[in-house]
């Protein structure tokens, strides 16, 4: 099964995307994972892409969509993949199609974008293996400290306060037609993003079956 999760940064899709991967034994793929891996080892595409992400820009198509044919194209995804934080523009989706890409399912987490500035202030990355926490709903076993690698977990430069609002607003420019779009190919399955995880979980999981 090839899913989308589609929201505003923020709105819990990596957390959801982690949850339904161990349920389904598919991988999640976050473009914004592997972008961040880019600019650690200073790849080209890494180098091409830190200014827009540090700004809270989109990061442009061509980029993105290299690194994510690329990944798709891997043993691991044959069975299926989510994706998460791709597409985030029309063109992107359109790239999809034109790779010959089937989505079987686009599941949409709606947050407000109060709650979701709110959320972001707590969000913590681990450095290591970019496993995503939160300071108050999703704590480390040990402050600070990665439970899954053992590495340190940190604030992402584009969760500052003003950076939020910048991506909240592409969200609204760039990534929020997808829903149209993908809602008159009938893939598209809203879920209500605003309790905590366990109950978005529970949400995400039925739409994905039902
Ligand atoms: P994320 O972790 O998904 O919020 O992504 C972090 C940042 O990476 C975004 O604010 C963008 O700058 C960039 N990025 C991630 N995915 C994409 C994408 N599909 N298209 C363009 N930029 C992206």
């Amino acid at each position: 099964m090839n899913m989308i999760f589609l929201g505003a940064p923020g709105a819990g899709k990596g957390t959801q995307a982690e949850v339904v991967c161990k349920e389904l034994n598919i991988p999640a793929v976050s473009t914004g994972n592997m972008l961040r891996e880019a600019v650690k080892n200073g790849t080209d595409a890494g180098l091409a892409a830190k200014k827009f992400m540090d700004a809270g820009e989109l990061v442009p198509d061509e980029v993105v969509i290299g690194i994510l044919k690329d990944r798709i194209a891997q043993d691991d995804a044959k069975n299926g993949f989510i994706l998460d934080g791709f597409p985030r523009t029309v063109a992107q989706a359109e790239a999809l199609e034109s790779m010959g890409v089937k989505i079987d399912k686009v599941v949409e987490i709606d947050v407000s974008d109060e709650a979701i500035t709110a959320r972001m202030s707590g969000r913590r990355v681990c450095e290591g293996c970019g496993n995503s926490y939160h300071i108050e709903y999703k704590p480390t076993k040990v402050e600070g400290v990665c439970d899954a690698c053992g590495a340190k977990v940190v604030q992402r430069i584009d969760d500052k306060p003003e950076t939020v609002q910048a991506r909240l607003k592409t969200y609204h420019e760039k990534t929020a037609p997808l829903k149209d779009y993908y809602q008159s190919r009938g893939k598209l399955v809203t879920v209500q993003g605003q309790n905590d995880i366990a109950e978005t979980s529970k949400l995400v999981l039925a739409a994905i079956k039902g």
